[in-house]
């Protein structure tokens, strides 16, 4: 981590996600970015948003399977705001990655068809981009336990900006709440995690939350946010 991003992390650590918001916008005006996957984390950042004028750059990775609910929930949302959430989709159709890798590749080498539908588009989508903005959040899994406000991201080349890193589940939802912000219905029928249609599975009462996600593999995320940043454990959470 460099000692701007170090400095930033100590100084933005009991700060709004709002306030973090700000200071990025102020840092890379026009080349700050924010992918969301429409996650209540998602839907919260894109409130703060579009509440506040923040002129902030949002898309999702349309991997041409996403549940309807979600590009209803996108719809939805770019009418309240009036904001506009970039499609980036991968280079091949569903049909033409069936014809050339086999017919549902997320049944046989769901790593790879994250990669050729996710990571691939993502890392083509940074390089245009001097900070990305993310919904991660500390108590999310293990490997986001460490994530820091700022950080380098060693797998994509740029800043990294996680205004949630602090939050709960309980922070996340009373925000929703109390905003009367709009979500993925299917999270009242059972999906905690909403991927992919052919990839995510509502889950059990006790369950872990991404325990849907891919059911039965070992896979709980897709590849974009698993590389740990370059340097020592981020402080204590604060959620
Ligand atoms: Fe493919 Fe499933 Fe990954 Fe979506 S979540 S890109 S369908 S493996």
């Amino acid at each position: 981590m460099t000692s701007e991003l170090a400095e930033l992390v100590l100084a933005f650590e009991d700060k709004s996600p709002e306030e973090i918001l700000r200071e990025a916008a102020r840092r890379y005006p026009g080349r700050l970015t924010f992918a969301t996957g429409f996650g209540v984390e998602g839907c919260v950042l894109i409130d703060f948003v579009g509440r506040h004028g923040l002129g902030i750059d949002l898309f999702t990775l349309d991997t041409g399977v996403l549940f309807e609910e979600t590009y209803e929930l996108w719809r939805r949302l770019e009418a309240r705001y009036g904001l506009t959430i970039r499609a980036v989709r991968p280079p091949r159709t569903i049909e033409e990655q069936g014809a050339d890798e086999g017919a549902a590749l997320w049944t046989r080498n769901p790593d790879r068809c994250c990669e050729l539908r996710k990571v691939q588009p993502l890392r083509a989508e940074l390089a245009k981009f001097d900070a990305w903005i993310t919904a991660v959040r500390r108590d999310q899994t293990a490997e986001r336990a460490n994530a820091r406000i700022f950080e380098q991201d060693g797998k994509f080349g740029l800043v990294k900006v996680n205004p949630l890193v602090g939050w709960t589940t309980k922070d996340v939802w009373n925000y929703m709440v109390r905003n009367d912000v709009p979500y993925n219905p299917l999270h009242d029928q059972g999906y905690p995690s909403i991927g992919c249609r052919p990839c995510t599975s509502p889950v059990q009462a006790g369950e872990d939350p991404r325990a849907g996600r891919w059911r039965g593999e070992e896979k709980k995320e897709c590849g974009l946010h698993v590389l740990p940043s370059f340097d020592a454990p981020a402080r204590a959470r604060n959620g």
